[in-house]
C-alpha cells in the first residue's frame, strides 16, 4: 500500500536520489529547494561546491544506473566522457605513476562536471509524475504533532510561509542543514557532532583542451604525500572539450587565485606533468576557491528523533572532498532508505542506525587519510599506536606494489571505487603477495 505524502528538503544529489526511492512508496513526493533549478547543466548558488571537480565513483554510477536505467546514455549524449579507471586514471603516488598499459576493465563511470551529473539525475526524475519540485522556497521549520513530524513550513524566497503536510520528511539540505536547530526548538537534543578538519583548500579553473591534444589519460592526479608534501593537482577531461584543473593544499597551504600564483603552485607539485599540460592551455574560467572541506559527522543514530523525520547525505555525513566519495555516499544513503521503506513500520531510529553503519567506512577512510597530516584538527589520537603504524606501513607497500603488479592495481582501484571492502587488502593471499613482491624488489635493488 502506498503512503500519502513525503517531503524532501533539498533538491541536490542526496535529495533527488531519496525522492526517486520515495516515489516507489508514496503517492506524492515534494522536493523543496531554495534555488531555481537550471534547465541546462549550470553551476547554482545553493550548491557552492558545484564549480569544483566531482569524481563519480563506479559504485555511485552503478547505483544511478539501477535507479535510472540507461542514465549513462543521457550523460554521454550531454558530453560526459566514459572512463575506465584501471587504464585511464593516471595517478602519481609515492613517486611513481600508476599502471595504465593494462587490459580494459569494467571499473567504469563518467568524467564530467558536477552540474552535468545533477542535471542528468533531474532530467530522469522529472519522468516520475508523483515527484514535484517546489523551487525558490526555503524550508524554515518542521510541523509537529507531539513527537510526530507532520510536515514542513517553507517560505517563498520573495514571499509568504506555506505549510506542506507530510507522512515523512527527509532532510537532504547538505552541509548547511538546519535540523540541529530545528530539533532543539522542538524540545529534542541536537545531535553530537564529530569534526575533523584537514584545513584543505581547492582552487579550480577550466581550460580549453588544445587542438590536436593526444594523451591516454582522462583523469590525472598528482597526489599529496603526507606528512610533508601537502599539495595535490587533479586534472580531468570533461564535456565541451574542456579540462577541469584543481590544485589543493592541506593544512592552510591554500593555492593562490591569480594566474601566476596558480601556475607556480602547479609547478611545485611532486611531478611536472600537471604543470606541463596546463601551462600553455587557454583558460576559459576564473580561478574559483573552495575551502569548506571539513569532515563533519552528525550522530543522529544516537539522538532521540521525532517520528516521521529522517536526515541523510551531507546533512549527516559530510566528507573531505579529495577522496571523491560524497555523491556515492549519498547514492548509498538512498539505497539504505529504500531498504528501510521496504520494512513496513518506519522506525526512524532504525533508519539512522543503518545509515550510520553505511557511512562509517567512508568516514573512517576520509578521516584516517586526512589524519596523516599533523595539521589536521579533531583527531582523537595524534600519535598512531603500533597497530596503526603497521597498517600505514602495509598500505604504503600495497601502493608501491600496485605500481607494477596489475592484479594489485585493479584490486586497489576496486576498493577506491567502493566495489570492494578495504578489508580485501588484508586477505591472507593478498598480504602474502604484497610482502613477496616487496621483498623480491628489495633483493633486486640490493
Ligand atoms: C569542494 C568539494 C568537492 C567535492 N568533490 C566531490 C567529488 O569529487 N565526488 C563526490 O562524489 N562528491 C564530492 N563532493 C561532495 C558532494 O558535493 C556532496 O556529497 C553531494 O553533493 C551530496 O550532497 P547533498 O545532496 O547532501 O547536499 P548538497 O549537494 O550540498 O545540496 C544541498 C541542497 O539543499 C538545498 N537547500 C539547503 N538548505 C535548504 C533549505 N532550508 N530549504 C530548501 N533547500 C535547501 C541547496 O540549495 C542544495 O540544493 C565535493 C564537495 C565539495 C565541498
Amino acid at each position: 500500500m502506498r503512503l500519502k505524502n513525503a517531503v524532501v528538503i533539498g533538491g541536490s544529489i542526496a535529495g533527488m536520489l531519496a525522492a526517486r526511492v520515495l516515489a516507489d512508496r508514496f503517492e506524492s513526493v515534494t522536493i523543496v529547494e531554495t534555488d531555481q533549478l537550471p534547465l541546462q547543466p549550470e553551476v547554482r548558488k545553493g550548491v557552492p561546491q558545484s564549480p569544483q571537480p566531482h569524481v563519480l565513483l563506479t559504485r555511485g554510477y552503478r547505483i544511478l544506473e539501477e535507479l535510472f536505467p540507461d542514465i549513462g546514455s543521457e550523460m554521454s549524449a550531454a558530453g560526459a566522457i566514459s572512463i575506465d579507471w584501471v587504464r585511464e586514471f593516471h595517478s602519481f603516488v609515492q613517486g611513481k605513476w600508476s599502471l595504465s598499459d593494462v587490459a580494459p576493465s569494467d571499473i567504469v563511470s563518467f568524467t564530467c562536471s558536477r552540474p552535468l551529473v545533477e542535471w542528468a539525475i533531474r532530467q530522469r526524475l522529472t519522468e516520475f509524475l508523483q515527484v514535484n519540485f517546489v523551487e525558490k522556497h526555503r524550508a524554515v521549520g518542521l510541523l509537529t504533532n507531539g513527537t510526530q513530524v507532520t510536515g514542513v513550513r517553507m517560505q517563498a524566497i520573495a514571499g509568504d510561509h506555506v505549510d506542506v503536510p507530510a507522512n515523512l520528511v527527509v532532510d537532504a539540505a547538505g552541509r548547511r542543514s538546519h535540523t540541529p536547530q530545528w530539533l532543539e526548538s522542538l524540545g529534542f537534543n541536537s545531535p553530537k557532532e564529530t569534526v575533523v578538519n584537514p584545513f584543505l583548500g581547492y582552487a579550480t579553473r577550466r581550460y580549453k583542451q588544445p587542438e590536436g591534444f593526444t594523451d591516454d589519460w582522462k583523469v590525472m592526479l598528482i597526489s599529496q604525500e603526507p606528512p610533508d608534501n601537502k599539495r595535490l593537482g587533479y586534472l580531468a577531461k570533461i564535456e565541451g572539450g574542456e579540462w577541469i584543473a584543481t590544485l589543493g593544499g592541506y593544512g592552510h597551504d591554500f593555492p593562490p587565485l591569480d594566474n601566476e600564483g596558480f601556475l607556480e603552485f602547479a609547478r611545485s607539485l611532486s611531478n611536472p606533468k600537471f604543470y606541463e599540460t596546463i601551462k600553455d592551455a587557454e583558460p576559459v574560467s576564473p580561478i574559483i576557491a573552495h575551502r569548506a572541506t571539513v569532515n563533519r559527522l552528525r550522530h543522529y543514530e544516537k539522538t532521540l528523533m521525532p517520528q516521521g523525520f529522517v536526515a541523510l547525505g551531507d546533512a549527516v555525513c559530510a566528507l573531505c572532498p579529495v577522496y571523491g566519495q560524497g555523491m556515492t555516499v549519498s547514492a548509498l544513503s538512498a539505497m539504505v532508505l529504500k531498504d528501510w521503506l521496504s520494512h513496513g513500520k518506519l522506525n526512524v531510529s532504525r533508519f539512522q542506525k543503518s545509515l550510520a553503519k553505511s557511512n562509517s567506512i567512508h568516514w573512517t577512510l576520509a578521516t584516517a587519510l586526512d589524519s596523516r597530516f599533523p595539521t589536521t584538527s579533531g583527531i582523537t589520537s595524534k600519535s598512531p599506536n603500533l597497530i596503526g603504524k603497521i597498517f600505514a606501513w602495509y598500505n604504503q607497500q600495497v601502493i608501491a606494489s600496485a605500481s607494477f603488479d596489475s592484479d594489485l592495481h585493479t584490486l586497489y582501484l576496486e576498493i577506491m571505487q567502493f566495489l570492494k571492502s578495504p578489508l580485501a587488502l588484508y586477505h591472507p593471499q593478498v598480504v602474502f603477495r604484497v610482502l613477496k613482491l616487496r621483498s623480491t624488489q628489495q633483493l633486486a635493488k640490493s
